[in-house]
Formats: C-alpha cells, sequence, structure tokens
C-alpha cells in the first residue's frame, strides 16, 4: 500500500507566519503550493479554453461529481477513458465528492446512514449517492485527486447537528477508503464540525489516524462571519499533518485566500474567477472594478497596468466596457481570462515569497489594496454629497469594503484597525481581554472612595477607539453599580487622525460623545455624569512624555507598526515603559505578535503571554510586570514557554533593530536567562500554568 500517493514535500515554511510552500506530483503533474483551483463544474471551466487555463498556470482543475454523475454518466467517462482525454486537459483534476451539493440542494434529499437519497434535476429519477457511488463515479472520472463523501452541515449549526454530523463523515471515509481499493488515484478527507473547536479537534485527530493523502477544511464559507471562519479555518489547520497537502474547500476572493495561506493552508477553489467575470468584475492591482461603470467608457488604458495576461495586452478597458455593457460572450471570456491570471498571478507571488522569506511583506502589501474598489476611479456615494474633505495633515478616511471606516496614514498607507471596524477590534483586543469590566466593578461592599483608581495609558490616541471603548465599558458598568474611578492618559504627537475622524463622526458614530470634543479643544475631560472618570491627553512623542504619566495598571500599546514607528517598539522603549510601572501589578496589550517585540518586551523585564486574535493578527501579546504574573488575573494568561524560547533561538528575525545593529550577546543573554523560561520550583510555585499548546 502507498503510505502517501502524492509524494509530498515541504520546500518552506513563511517566518512569521504559517504559510508553507511546498511540491507534489500527481497521476499527471508536479504541483506547486499555495494554489488555486480554476472549477470546471461541467467539465469545463466557464467560457475557456484549456489551453488558456494552462498558459495560465492552472495546476489543477476542480470538477464536480455530483454534476457530472447525472450528466453525462460515469459510463461516458468509462467508455472514453477519463476525463483528461474527454475534455483533452493534460494537468491535474481534482473531484469533489457530491456531499456539498447535496448540501446546498436540499430539495428533495433524505439522509440515512447509507447515503444520501436525491432526485434527479434533469430527469426526476430517484438516485443514491453513497460513499461507494461517490468513489466509483470519482474512478470512473479518473481524477488524479479523489474527495471522500463527507456529511456538511451549515456552518451555524447546533452542536448536536455538528457532532451527529462529524460521527456520519467520519464513518462514510472510512467507506470511501475501502471503495477506493488499489486505485492509484489520491484522496482527501474532509474535517468538519461547523464552528466547535472540540469538534473539529476531534474530527481531525480521527481522519488523520486512516491512511488520506491530504485533509480539507470542510463545512466554512457556509453561513458563519469572516472573522469566525479566519479563526476555525486557524484553528482546524493547525490539527492537520504538516506532511500532507492542506485545502480549503470553496474559498475565497483573493484578499480571504491571502488570509488562509496566511493561516496555513495550500490549495484553493472556488467558482469566483469565471462567475464575477460574467457579471463583469474584474481583480486588479488597481483595486476590484466593474466594468459596466460609465468611467470606463472612454477608457482608452489596459484593464490592469500591472498584468502581462492576453486580455490586458490586447485590449482596452473602453472596448471591455463595451462588451460588459452588450452582453457580449466575448465580454465574459476576456475578463475569465484576467481573472485567473490574477490568481494565479498572485499563487505565484505568495509562493515566491515564502521560498525567499519575505512573504509577510507581501501579506502587508497585498491586504492594501487586495480589498479595494477601483482606486482611480472611486465609487462616490453622490457627487452632489461631497461636503468635506477626506483628508487633514497626514490622514485620510478609509472606506473598508465591509462598510466601516478607519483612519490611514497617507504617508506610510497605514490602516487603524484596517479589518475590524475600529471599535470592535477595540473591544477584543483592549477592553475584554484586559477585563476591564471586572477592574472597574467593585463588589456590594467595597467604599468607591477606598478602591484605588484605576490608571490607563492610551499610548497612540490615534482616533480615540481604544479610549472610548474603556469610556464606553466604565458607563456601562457604572450604570449597573458601583465602580471605581477610572483615569485615562492618551499619548499622542498628532491630533489630526482624531480631528479628521471627529469630523466625519456619522462614518465614527462612537465620537458622538462629549469626550473626544473636549479632548480636542482642552487636552483634558473629566466626565459630569461620574465624577470618578476622567481621561487626560499628554501631548508630544510618547518617550519625551512618558515620565509626565503615573504609573499604569493598564496600558493599551496601539502604536504604528515598526516600519513607521520604529523607535517605539525597540528594547530602550520597553524597557523605560518597564521602569515607569514600578512595582505595579500592570499588564499591557498590544496588536503585534512579532517575534523581535515579543524578545524586546521580555529582554525589558516583562514577563509575555499570548494574546486572543484580533482581525488578521492570529495572536497578539500580552506582557505582564513580575507583580502582574502574582496576581490571580494571571491565570488566565497563557505565558510563552520553553517551546517559544526554542523558536526565538532558530528565528532569523529574533532581535529588534537597535540591538541587531549594535550587537546582541548581552540581549540575547537576557532573554535565554528570563524568569519566565525557568523551570525552577519557584515558578512551579506560581499561580499559573505554562501551556506547551503548540
Ligand atoms: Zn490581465
Amino acid at each position: 500500500m502507498h503510505c502517501s500517493r502524492l509524494n509530498f514535500h515541504l520546500d518552506a515554511l513563511a517566518t512569521g507566519s504559517r504559510a508553507r510552500a511546498a511540491t507534489f506530483r500527481t497521476l499527471h503533474n508536479e504541483v506547486r503550493t499555495p494554489l488555486f483551483m480554476p472549477v470546471g463544474t461541467q467539465a469545463t471551466v466557464k467560457a475557456q479554453l484549456p489551453q488558456t487555463l494552462e498558459d495560465a498556470g492552472s495546476q489543477i482543475l476542480l470538477v464536480n461529481t455530483y454534476h457530472l454523475l447525472l450528466r453525462p454518466g460515469p459510463e461516458v467517462f468509462r467508455r472514453t477513458g477519463g476525463i483528461h482525454g474527454f475534455m483533452s486537459w493534460n494537468r491535474s483534476v481534482l473531484t469533489d465528492s457530491g456531499g456539498f451539493q447535496i448540501f446546498s440542494l436540499p430539495h428533495a434529499r433524505a439522509m440515512s446512514e447509507e447515503g444520501a437519497v436525491f432526485q434527479s434535476y434533469l430527469d426526476g429519477r430517484t438516485i443514491l449517492l453513497s460513499p461507494e457511488v461517490s468513489i466509483e463515479t470519482q474512478k470512473a472520472i479518473g481524477s488524479d485527486i479523489m474527495m471522500a463523501l463527507d456529511h456538511c452541515v451549515a456552518s451555524t449549526a447546533n452542536e448536536a447537528t455538528a457532532r451527529e454530523a462529524i460521527e456520519i463523515t467520519h464513518r462514510w471515509a472510512a467507506r470511501s477508503l475501502a471503495a477506493r481499493g488499489d486505485s492509484p488515484q489520491s484522496m482527501f478527507a474532509i474535517v468538519q464540525g461547523a464552528l466547535f473547536p472540540e469538534l473539529r479537534r476531534e474530527s481531525a485527530a480521527r481522519l488523520c489516524e486512516m491512511p488520506f493523502d491530504g485533509y480539507a477544511i470542510g463545512g466554512l464559507a457556509v453561513g458563519e462571519s469572516k472573522n469566525e471562519r479566519e479563526a476555525m479555518c486557524e484553528f482546524t489547520a493547525e490539527l492537520l499533518p504538516d506532511d500532507k497537502p492542506r485545502y480549503l474547500m470553496g474559498v475565497g476572493t483573493p484578499l480571504d485566500i491571502l488570509e488562509a495561506v496566511h493561516r496555513g493552508v495550500d490549495m484553493f477553489d472556488c467558482i469566483m474567477p469565471t462567475q464575477l467575470a460574467q457579471r463583469g468584475a474584474v481583480f486588479t492591482s488597481r483595486g476590484f472594478l466593474q466594468m459596466r461603470r460609465g468611467v470606463y467608457k472612454y477608457a482608452d488604458e489596459k484593464l490592469d497596468p500591472a498584468c502581462d495576461c492576453p486580455t490586458c495586452s490586447r485590449y482596452s478597458r473602453a472596448y471591455l466596457h463595451h462588451l460588459t455593457k452588450t452582453g457580449e460572450t466575448l465580454g465574459w471570456q476576456l475578463l475569465g481570462k484576467h481573472n485567473i491570471h490574477f490568481y494565479h498571478q498572485l499563487m505565484r507571488e505568495i509562493r515566491e515569497s515564502i521560498l525567499v522569506g519575505n512573504f509577510l511583506d507581501l501579506y502587508q502589501e497585498k491586504r492594501a489594496f487586495l480589498h479595494e474598489s477601483d482606486m482611480d476611479n472611486p465609487i462616490r456615494e453622490q457627487k452632489a454629497k461631497r461636503l468635506k474633505s477626506t483628508k487633514l495633515g497626514d490622514y485620510e478616511v478609509h472606506k473598508a469594503w465591509e462598510g466601516f471606516a478607519s483612519i490611514r496614514q497617507i504617508s506610510s498607507g497605514e490602516i487603524m484597525h484596517s479589518r475590524t471596524a475600529p471599535m470592535e477590534e477595540a473591544i477584543r483586543l483592549y477592553i475584554e481581554q484586559s477585563n476591564l469590566a471586572d477592574r472597574v466593578r467593585l463588589s456590594a461592599t467595597e467604599e468607591p472612595q477606598s478602591a484605588e483608581p484605576l490608571l490607563i495609558w492610551d499610548v497612540g490616541l490615534g482616533a480615540a477607539a481604544n479610549a472610548m471603548a474603556a469610556i464606553d465599558c466604565y458607563e456601562e458598568q457604572a450604570a449597573l453599580g458601583p465602580v471605581r474611578a477610572v483615569r485615562i492618559i492618551s499619548f499622542e504627537n498628532d491630533l489630526d487622525s482624531l480631528r479628521l475622524a471627529f469630523r466625519h463622526n456619522r462614518d465614527f458614530p462612537y465620537l458622538r460623545h462629549s469626550g473626544p470634543a473636549a479632548i480636542l479643544t482642552d487636552g483634558l475631560w473629566q466626565s459630569r455624569q461620574h465624577p470618578g472618570l476622567s481621561w487626560q491627553l499628554l501631548p508630544g512623542g510618547f518617550l519625551e512624555t512618558i515620565a509626565e504619566a503615573p504609573a499604569p495598571d493598564l496600558i493599551f500599546y496601539d502604536m504604528f507598526s515598526t516600519k513607521t514607528s520604529g523607535d517605539l517598539w525597540t528594547f530602550n522603549a520597553f524597557r523605560r515603559v518597564f521602569e515607569a510601572c514600578g512595582n505595579r501589578a500592570a499588564e499591557l496589550f498590544t496588536y503585534t505578535c512579532s517575534t523581535a517585540n515579543r524578545a524586546a518586551l521580555l529582554a525589558a523585564g516583562f514577563y509575555v503571554a499570548r494574546g486572543r486574535n484580533a482581525g488578521e493578527k492570529l495572536e497578539t501579546t500580552i506582557a505582564l510586570t513580575p507583580a502582574a504574573v502574582h496576581s490571580p488575573l494571571a491565570a488566565q494568561r497563557e505565558l510563552l514557554s520553553s517551546d517559544w524560547l526554542e523558536k526565538w533561538n532558530r528565528s532569523a528575525a529574533k532581535f529588534p533593530a537597535e540591538i541587531e545593529a549594535r550587537g546582541h550577546h548581552d540581549f540575547a543573554e537576557l532573554i535565554r536567562r528570563h524568569e519566565q523560561f525557568r523551570k525552577s520550583a519557584d515558578l512551579e510555585r506560581l499561580p499559573f500554568a505554562t501551556k506547551n499548546s503548540e
């Protein structure tokens, strides 16, 4: 028996990301990942010649077993020698199992242990799709990679339904393997479990015990939010073996794919490139274009200035606009050609960046435009309504595809809270993680006057999302019962971003509050309703003003990244912060999870723990002073373990820039000898357990 039919080889792992590049060999060609598979539902990728796909760099096509089972039927493939000759395609084919179609075409189906019974939408025949029928059909089609039949449920399914579905999926997986017999075709299993981590874990564990050649993450992109999908994708990808391909089914937009590669996935399929082309839409290096728009009527330029696909090298936007307006098939074909090329080009660039070790740079760069619509011809809500300038100083209002607004720094291109609404991220990352509500609330017996005020440093005021989230939290708790006093101190050297957001407070509704107005005019706000709540601005550079602030209990460290504000992510900066905390039990929360930043925090004297994921970040970071490590709250913190230390040792980017530049022996010693990594008796007595979750 073959242990793996694909001869999978891991070529490179990205640094600071779970992205990976691999090579494997199917019955027809060598395949390089990460890769995108165009979808050829009816043994044709709509409106595209196989030759075009080959030229664009398609390595595997996905075809649908369900549709081909109904028409032309497996017998046609048996007699003509399989799909490769049938459609004149010499590279690989992956067949899905039909499970997803049964799920998405819910009429006239009945599920049993045996399989799914449904009626053909062509002639009304009753057909049983069992694991055996699915695999026999896939064998007849002659694909390179078959999928085991799975039972897919909505990602929003309740736990009992989701559990039942994984149980059936596991039994069907075993039957699918048995039905394959000694066929040389590869077979992937599909991990299910909806949004329940424990079910995902169990599903992955049981399927990984069986000799599959690869694993797919199923049951996503069917009803959950983007954040839920990304979190579950990351969680599931980590459960899968390193030495087999990982495939996220039915995903997605170029940005979705980029995000999933970052989370450790190798293979993708989606109908989008051709479906969007039919609707006149294309992805380009200048954003997402809808070719019906009148702005392209006289546009004599290339569709995408950065693309060398056959469409872009020959046809103008004006012509493609015309073909789209008239509904001509050629328009669909030409736009489809470009979209497929765009996807493949993106995958090639991703792979290259993983191989040369700069995937994270590419990730940041691509993410900044992949969810933009046409940057050169922005869509205005109503031309007459352009009341206020959307720019001020070095900042502009940025509208995300998803509808929310944030502030972008023009010089660096960095967006504050680029992927989730500013408030949502502020709450998730800073308010909830710091247990602010619990810290503010007093028990009935405590006297508000006798409780110490809680001091929050808001480092990087920006558009005030974090400070306002803290104020909202306080006001909520104060409405419920007794609370302790809270003082917020914001550090900021450039108030333009807050000023700009404040002018556009229709887009930043959290700023409709008396606080931001007072901060902008007086640099100080005292709540009238709650005498214990105050907010103060320390204008100027953080490192220059740090000495003016009293020692904090909580620090929300939300500065622009190392690229833009390098001096605030140094050993020196964190040393200053650490010293400013004195002996207080203080905790610092920040969005970064970079190895060098964590190292700088450790060397500065903090203990460092993993923070929850937020927006596009897989992990964030929490730093604790030694006094905080000994406080009861620390039991909730997941301190970096010796595993991290080993990873740090091997990392190519382990030092902050200033240390890298001036020699790092002493710095390295500070980290290696850090109390956090000592397995001493002392450490074991601390009220927390280090977890080895990696
Ligand atoms: Zn093109």
